[in-house]
């Protein structure tokens, strides 16, 4: 197993995905989208940024060649997560999103990061693989728990180049994850470190490595399953 393991996870599905999915592909990388699946090609005028623009979601028939290479995931039906309804706010989006993709859709985001210890147990009696919250942790330690995933900081994070500096000089041998997440919207900002520009610079720095392994979020599960299971062997 190589040291360094980098992943990436996207929320929320609008149309810049498309865009960040070539970027991800071009430079050799892999990343996990988390996908609002009741909100599928839904579009609405909104403001933000200081602008007026358009909230755009992907359409169902484009999720397969959109993602291509990537990991489509389940972000809810429509960024609630409702505890007593697994099947409703999860399971169902779950089934669906694996219908579109063709292969199991077994991971989550939680909508704003939020959980309970509740929805958590919900959740590993129902299959789910791994679910990530949005409390960062500024460190390269593997997740103890796959379902309270906390990533290690978002793209625009300001120690985001200190921290991407520390993980490429890296040199111990137990295995460190770096996981970036974001939402592709974030990255129509025009000001430095938040910009699509400011985002290719970071993933040409981090590209085409022998030392790191580019894996989606359920790779990354998978393997620290794995690893998991020859510990206790
Ligand atoms: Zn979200």
């Amino acid at each position: 197993m190589k040291n360094k393991i980098l992943t990436f996870g996207f929320d929320d599905a609008e149309i810049h995905d498309r865009k960040l999915c070539e970027m991800f592909r071009k430079y050799g990388m892999k990343s996990t989208f988390f996908i609002l699946s009741g909100q599928l090609g839904f579009k609405c005028d909104f403001h933000r940024y200081g602008e007026d623009t358009v909230v755009e979601r992907v359409s169902a028939d484009e999720i397969k060649d959109t993602y291509s290479g990537m990991e489509v995931a389940s972000h809810t039906e429509s960024h609630k997560c409702d505890p007593d309804d697994f099947e409703g706010t999860v399971g169902r989006s779950m089934r669906y999103l694996s219908e579109l993709c063709g292969y199991e859709v077994r991971g989550l985001a939680y909508p704003g990061g939020h959980y309970t210890h509740e929805l958590v147990h919900n959740l590993s009696q129902n299959g789910v693989l791994y679910s990530r919250t949005a409390t960062v942790t500024h460190s390269f330690e593997l997740p103890e728990n796959l379902l309270i995933w906390n990533p290690t900081c978002k793209y625009d994070d300001e120690d985001i180049n200190a921290l991407t500096d520390e993980f490429l000089a890296y040199e111990g041998e137990e295995p460190i994850l770096f996981y970036i997440y974001g939402h592709s919207y974030e990255l129509t900002q025009k000001e430095d470190g938040k910009s699509f520009e400011s985002f290719e610079k970071l993933l040409q720095k981090l590209s085409f490595r022998d030392d790191i392994l580019y894996a989606t979020n359920k790779e990354v599960a998978y393997l620290l399953e794995k690893r998991n299971n020859n510990d206790n062997s």
